[in-house]
């Protein structure tokens, strides 16, 4: 095995564990918004919603900087294949450097990830007020929002929900749905008239949806279930 190719090697598993580590933190982070919904909803202790956001604030922190050392690994490795170049320790270090001059934690605190958390516990404690900067014709109530995907046209099972909308797919259609475009440099969302794009990034399980889908499902079954004795006798 030559010295590049064992060089990439090592930039492979440092992304794969970074990525594990990403998969791992994500879970975190949604049971994290899981626990401050329930507490925004039922509880309103101001002091544990704060000490969330702030354990929020640390994951979003942490995941900016292993989202850095993963890029890194991946110019590294780039620089390997062009050049063969075999001496990784100063590149990895140079280019880590230059993304690190960017405070994470300032990143942290406009994060896409972070805002959309602070919304998701905002309409918790207030669902009718709109969350501070936004307009209100763009609060959705539980009411308007699509129980059914854009894609299947059915109920949602496993919904996603898109960070960068707020729109929700099934989990299998909108992963057939990007890999079916995958030629495409931007993915527009599915949903006709939206004007966000869609990545596997931008996507997160909905667990608080899941649960109004479930919700909805029950408060209609009901009916069906007495239509259906009443023709069987
Ligand atoms: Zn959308």
């Amino acid at each position: 095995m030559t010295e590049a190719v064992s060089a990439i090697r090592e930039m492979d598993t440092a992304i794969q564990r970074h990525q594990t580590l990403l998969n791992e933190l994500g879970i975190a982070m949604s049971h994290t918004s899981e626990t401050a919904i329930s507490i925004a909803e039922f509880d309103a202790n101001e002091k544990k919603l704060k000490d969330m956001e702030e354990t929020m604030k640390l994951y979003v922190e942490l995941s900016v900087n292993i989202k850095r050392h993963m890029e890194t690994a991946e110019s590294v490795k780039a620089a390997i294949n062009r050049q063969r170049e075999i001496h990784i320790v100063k590149p990895f270090e140079d280019h880590l450097n230059k993304l690190n001059k960017k405070d994470a934690a300032k990143e942290a605190e406009s994060h896409p990830k972070l805002i959309d958390y602070q919304k998701k516990i905002w309409k918790a404690q207030y669902p009718n007020k709109p969350f501070p900067g936004e307009d209100d014709d763009l609060i959705i109530t539980n009411d308007e929002i699509d129980i059914n995907c854009p894609i299947t046209k059915k109920q949602l099972v496993k919904p996603m929900r898109n960070m960068a909308c707020g729109h929700h797919y099934e989990q299998s259609a909108i992963e057939e749905y990007l890999k079916s475009m995958r030629k495409h440099r931007q993915i527009d969302c599915p949903v006709a008239g939206c004007s966000k794009t869609v990545s596997k990034t931008s996507l997160e399980y909905d667990k608080s949806m899941e649960r109004e889908v479930k919700k909805r499902a029950m408060s209609q079954r009901p009916d069906s279930e007495d239509e259906e004795e009443y023709t069987q006798i």
